[in-house]
């Protein structure tokens, strides 16, 4: 029995949601494989989360709790990382995608002489290794890939498994651990945060997106309306960001963000390859275009086509009466 080891992501002071489904794809493959699942939590407050890991059928939590976490530094992220490995044990140590992973999973690979498969959209154990689909060139390709040996990392994009609880009575160890900030070459100052209450867009269920077509202040509050009816991010197309009606992170795309949520609602975009490569994988598409042959149309699951100006106002009123 080998074991498969899940990262559990924290941000501002919450558990990641896609830490949460990538520990219940692991916990399928450990219970079909003959496998345990474990998880491993590290941040300055580790152990008050383990309540909300342990919904989700790990049967071993591992915590590493240091002040030093606060710092969101890599340097004692990956020896935090690398302890873990070395007392797990893992055959497969699975990550939520995340822009930290993408830092830190090479250096934990070099450090740990592991296989490494970032940003994969799905992964299954197969002989001697694990097997996973890995969408490339702007989501255009997936690529099968492949990684073999006794020691896995894999990260995994945000939506592709669905929350399963499965409340277990899980062990929790404390790994000891501690690192004085006289270590660190490169301490952080301060965390200036995005504008106001945005919602994370790695994190949310529901997306309203808006392109060019959304021309002006009356288009961007019905924008920002529609996102709150239904608790949605909002997102931008690459012409609103360089046009700086959105900020820069809120793009989504082949040079923005990927995002996956359940429900996508692109409002006035085109549906350009390099957008399409940033949503494609989400669950549910709606797109609202008032050209009929607007490309969005070929991946959206609903089309609405309309001007956004007389088609959202009694969308919005339809969505509050439900
Ligand atoms: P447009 O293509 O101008 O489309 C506007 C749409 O709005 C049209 O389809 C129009 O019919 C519709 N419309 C207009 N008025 C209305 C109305 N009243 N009601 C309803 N519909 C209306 N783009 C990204 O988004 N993300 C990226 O990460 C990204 N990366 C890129 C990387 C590279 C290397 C390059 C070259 C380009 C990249 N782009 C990216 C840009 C991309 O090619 C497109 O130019 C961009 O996505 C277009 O944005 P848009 O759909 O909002 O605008």
């Amino acid at each position: 029995m080998s074991t498969i080891l899940t990262h559990i992501a924290i941000s501002d002071g919450k558990i990641k949601r896609s830490s949460l489904e990538v520990l219940s794809h692991c916990k399928k493959l450990a219970e079909s494989g003959g496998h345990s699942v474990e998880a491993v939590i590290i941040d300055e407050k580790a152990s008050s989360f383990v309540d909300g890991v342990k919904k989700y059928g790990a049967s071993k939590i591992y915590t590493v709790e240091d002040p030093i976490f606060k710092n969101h530094m890599n340097t004692p992220l990956l020896k935090a990382l690398a302890k873990v490995m070395e007392t797990a044990n893992p055959y497969v140590f699975a990550f939520a995608s995340t822009e930290g992973t993408k830092d830190i999973l090479g250096a934990l690979a070099a450090n740990q002489d592991a296989a490494v498969l970032p940003d994969v959209s799905s992964f299954e154990l197969g002989d001697g290794g694990i097997t996973a689909k890995r969408p490339v060139m702007a989501a255009k390709i997936i690529a099968n890939t492949e990684a073999k040996g006794d020691k896995i990392l894999v990260s995994v994009r945000s939506g592709s498994y669905d929350l399963v609880e499965n409340e277990t009575n899980a062990e929790v160890v404390n790994i000891d651990f501690s690192m004085d900030d006289n270590d660190l070459k490169a301490t952080l100052k301060e965390i200036i945060s995005a504008s106001g209450d945005t919602i994370d867009l790695n994190e949310a269920e529901a997306i309203v997106a808006a392109g060019r077509g959304v021309k002006d202040e009356e288009g961007q509050n019905l924008i920002s309306e529609l996102a709150s009816v239904l608790n949605a991010g909002i997102g931008a197309s690459r012409a609103l960001t360089e046009a700086g009606v959105y900020d820069p992170s809120l793009q989504i795309g082949q040079t923005g963000k990927v995002v996956s949520p359940q429900l996508y609602i692109a409002v006035g975009i085109s549906g350009a390859i390099q957008h399409v490569a940033g949503m494609a994988n989400s669950k549910v598409i709606v797109a609202i275009n008032k050209d009929p042959d607007a490309p969005i149309f070929e991946v959206a699951d609903y089309g609405i086509v309309g001007d956004l100006y007389k088609v959202l106002p009694p969308f919005i009123e339809e969505i509050k009466k439900i």
